[in-house]
C-alpha cells in the first residue's frame, strides 16, 4: 500500500492525505472521506504526488522538506551555535517589525515583494524555534485553535474584537 497526497487547493485548500493501493482509490478514499461531489475529484491533476517517491517508510510533507532545508542553510554556514530560543525569539519580533515598516506610512499602499519577505522570515524564524524546542508547528496552532474556540465561544465573541478576559462581563 502506498500513500498518495491528494490536493484539492481550489475547493478546500488543504491536502487530503490517504493510504491506497492505487491513485484511483485514493481518489475514492478522499471522495468518500470528505462526502465529496463527484465532479470535485474527477480531474486526475488533483492527484499530485506519490508520496513513496521521497521515501517508501514515511510520509514527508512539504513542511518536512522546507524544515530540512532550513536546516541545512544553518548547518553550511555554522549558524546553530546562534540558535538559542531567546535570539530566535528576538528574531521574530525584529522581523514582525520589519512586517509592519512595509505599511509603515500608508494603510493601503505597500509592496507586496516587501510583504512576502518579511512575513517569510517572520514564519522562518518562528518554524526554527519550534525545531530548536522540538515543538511541531502543526500541532501547536491546532491546539491553540482549540483553546481559543473555548475562549471566544461564538455567542460572546461574534463581530466583536473585545479580548477573551473582558468578553466575559458582556
Ligand atoms: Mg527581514
Amino acid at each position: 500500500m502506498n500513500k498518495y497526497k491528494v490536493e484539492k487547493t481550489e475547493y478546500l485548500q488543504k491536502i487530503l492525505d490517504v493510504e491506497a493501493y492505487s491513485k484511483q482509490e485514493a481518489i475514492e478514499q478522499v471522495k468518500k472521506k470528505y462526502n465529496l461531489q463527484e465532479e470535485v475529484l474527477e480531474s486526475n491533476d488533483l492527484v499530485k504526488t506519490d508520496i513513496e517517491i521521497f521515501n517508501p517508510n514515511k510520509f514527508i510533507s512539504k513542511l518536512d522538506i522546507l524544515k530540512e532545508k532550513i536546516d541545512k542553510f544553518n548547518k553550511d554556514r555554522d549558524w546553530d551555535q546562534f540558535h538559542s530560543p531567546v535570539n530566535l525569539s528576538k528574531s521574530i519580533s525584529i522581523e514582525a517589525a520589519e512586517l509592519l515598516e512595509c505599511f509603515q506610512w500608508s494603510n493601503d499602499k505597500y509592496e507586496l515583494e516587501d510583504v512576502k519577505e518579511e512575513l517569510a522570515d517572520v514564519m522562518n524564524y518562528c518554524l526554527q524555534l519550534c525545531n530548536v524546542l522540538n515543538l511541531d508547528p502543526i500541532d501547536i496552532i491546532n491546539n491553540k485553535i482549540d483553546k481559543n474556540e473555548k475562549k471566544y465561544p461564538i455567542d460572546k465573541s461574534k463581530g466583536v474584537s473585545t479580548k477573551y478576559s473582558k468578553l466575559w462581563y458582556i
